[in-house]
This record gives C-alpha cells, sequence and structure tokens, in this order.
C-alpha cells in the first residue's frame, strides 16, 4: 500500500511516497482503512529526529486520523468490521497504576502513533483497539481527524488541567496553531473571556470572527504583557495556555493574576527560560503541565461536537500525495488550523 514516510531523519525533503507492506491486526489491534488524516507539529519533530535509539526505516508519519474498521484481531468483536472510527494516538499499557486510574497520558509507558509506532499517513494502519472510538454522526471523516491530538491537548489543558471556568480569563499565545486554535474555541464553548495573540492581523481577525473578545498584534506591537495588563485593568488574566516555551513562558509569569494558572504543552520556541521563583510564591502561581489526555477526556470531546457543535477549524485539505506541501505549509506557520490529508478510494 501507498503511505507517506521517511527513509532517515531530517527535513521536509525526506518526506516521500513509499510502498510498504500491507499492516495486520495483532491482537488486540484493528485495521483502519484511512480516510483522513491530518497533521501536527509532532510529524516535524518525529521526522527531525531525537537524540537515542531510533525508529526502524522506512518510517510512516502522522498521529491523527479517521476512517473504517476492516480487520480485527484475536480478541476483538468482529461486531466492530464496518465501523467509522476516529482514532485516539495516544499509546499506554492500560494496566499500570495511571492508566488504572483512567490517567492514561500519565502511563510511565505512554507512546504516540506515528511517534512510537508506525503512523496514519497510509492507506491503511493498524491501531490497538482502544485507540479507536466510534466517529461522531455530526462529523466528516475530514473533520474527525483534524480532532484528537490538538482538541485533545487543548480539552486536557483547560478543562482537566487548568480548571477553567465559565466567566474566568485566559489568554492564548499564537492562534493559528491547532492546539492554540482549540483553546480558543473551547474556552468560548464554557463561557470564558478569551485574549489571543498572533503577527499576522489576518489572523487575528479569523479568531475575533471565532469569539475571540481581545486580539493582539505582538508584530505590530510587541508589549503583549502591557497589552494584557491594559485589557484586564491591571489585574491580569485567570489562565495562560502556553504552547509556544521559552519565548512566551516570561510573558505568562507577568500577566497571570495573583493565584492563577499557566498551563504549558509544548516549548516550540526552546525548553529552557528562567523563573523568578519569589514570583510563583509570592502571586501564588500553580505552574501546570499537560500532555496529550485521557480515553474520558477524548470520550467527552466528541460528545461535544454533538451537544455543543464544536467543529474543528480546518485550514485546508491535500491528497495524501502532497502530503510535503502540507508539511511546508505548517513549518511556515501559514496555516489557520489543521492541514488534513485526503486518502482517495
Ligand atoms: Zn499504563
Amino acid at each position: 500500500m501507498r503511505a507517506i514516510g521517511i527513509h532517515e531523519y531530517g527535513g521536509l525533503d525526506r518526506v516521500q511516497l513509499i510502498e510498504v507492506d500491507e499492516p495486520t491486526a495483532a491482537d488486540g489491534e484493528v485495521v483502519i482503512d484511512v480516510r483522513s488524516a491530518a497533521l501536527n507539529h509532532l510529524d516535524v519533530w518525529v521526522r527531525n529526529g531525537r537524540p537515542g535509539p531510533g525508529l526502524p526505516m522506512p518510517h510512516i508519519l502522522g498521529s491523527d486520523a479517521a476512517g473504517v474498521i476492516t480487520a480485527v484481531g484475536e480478541g476483538v468483536p468482529r461486531s466492530r468490521l464496518g465501523e467509522e472510527v476516529v482514532i485516539t494516538p495516544g499509546l499506554s499499557c492500560r494496566r499500570c497504576e495511571a492508566c488504572i486510574r483512567g490517567e492514561h497520558s500519565e502511563c510511565e509507558s505512554f507512546g504516540i502513533i506515528g511517534a512510537n509506532r508506525p503512523g496514519t499517513f497510509a492507506e491503511r494502519v493498524a491501531v490497538p483497539a482502544y485507540c479507536a472510538h466510534p466517529k461522531p454522526r455530526a462529523l466528516s471523516f475530514d473533520q474527525a481527524a483534524a480532532l484528537p491530538v490538538a482538541y485533545l491537548t487543548s480539552w486536557r489543558m483547560l478543562l482537566s488541567r487548568a480548571k477553567l471556568r465559565p466567566g474566568e480569563s485566559v489568554l492564548v499565545h499564537g492562534v493559528g496553531g491547532g492546539v492554540a486554535l482549540a483553546a480558543l474555541q473551547i474556552a468560548k464553548l464554557i463561557g470564558a473571556l478569551v485574549i489571543v495573540t498572533s503577527s499576522s492581523e489576518e489572523k487575528l481577525a479569523k479568531a475575533r470572527a471565532l469569539g475571540a473578545d481581545h486580539s493582539i498584534d505582538y508584530g505590530a506591537s510587541p508589549d503583549v504583557a502591557g497589552a494584557v495588563r491594559e485589557l484586564t485593568d491591571g489585574r491580569g488574566v485567570d489562565v495562560v495556555v502556553d504552547t509556544v516555551g521559552a519565548a512566551t513562558w516570561p510573558i505568562d509569569l507577568s500577566v497571570v493574576r495573583k493565584g492563577g494558572r499557566v498551563v504549558l504543552c509544548g516549548v516550540t520556541t526552546g525548553a529552557e527560560a528562567p523563573t523568578d521563583l519569589r514570583t510563583v510564591y509570592w502571586r501564588q502561581l500553580s505552574l501546570l503541565g499537560s500532555t496529550f489526555g485521557n480515553d474520558e477526556e477524548f470520550r467527552l470531546l466528541l460528545n461535544a461536537t454533538e451537544s455543543a457543535g464544536l467543529r474543528p477549524v480546518i485550514d485546508s485539505t491535500y491528497d495524501i500525495e502532497d502530503a510535503a506541501d502540507a508539511m511546508e505549509r505548517m513549518e511556515a506557520g501559514k496555516q489557520f488550523g489543521k492541514l488534513v490529508l485526503r486518502v482517495p478510494h
């Protein structure tokens, strides 16, 4: 079958259309005929390679997907054949203390489809059956594929970790990226006041159309902290959502209110940032890390597509053969919403 993968780590030029063997469903697994798959920055991290033991090559990229179950392994009911599904790509042992508590992304052996096993940018993919959830009827395959990584990550950050409540204020850096955009939508869904930032006035206009209450163009006015303080009458925001890391961390600590929460899920601009520890205790800050999400959070997220009309924002769709073009657009930061790959049938 055809897939999008790499034979060695490296830049965009390493991404190729490759021919690989058909996947088979091992015990407890299903094979999914992929209809749509979506890109994440994670694909770039995987493609670039990390220190430590590498992946078997060639490696198929991709973590998000929606499709139809075409084969089931031992222990999976045959009644699942033909089921339309969306996958949540988190891999966990399902047996450890964290998994038994239902906190699958806290599992010691936590991994991600596409990063720790062959990914979804393929005509078919084998995944553990617990990863395959019924696709909400309200969503197309494209929309379903756009949800898992970005929206689940954001759901956990805002609702489980930061415990955002209606009427609170939240600052979201870099709206346009998948997690940040999801944070805007989910925060509006529960009735929070949302301040977004971007260096693109076009993206800010789109964010306002999606409900952002205030927008800060840090290209035109780089003093984001000053702008946030002004917008909140000097009080600061209740919650900061950070997917950016080193570049925004000092802003986070200076604009979160006393007793507020900063929640972090990524460090695209760097992993080390100075922190004045006096600020942390004197201002009684909660600094929260968040990774991906658990089954219950994913179930609630899927429910919200039907109960609250939540729809992922899709920037554009590509034929799977043009995956490198989609990745180029993402790496240039041009997108507003998810980039979706379609597998023709
Ligand atoms: Zn576990």
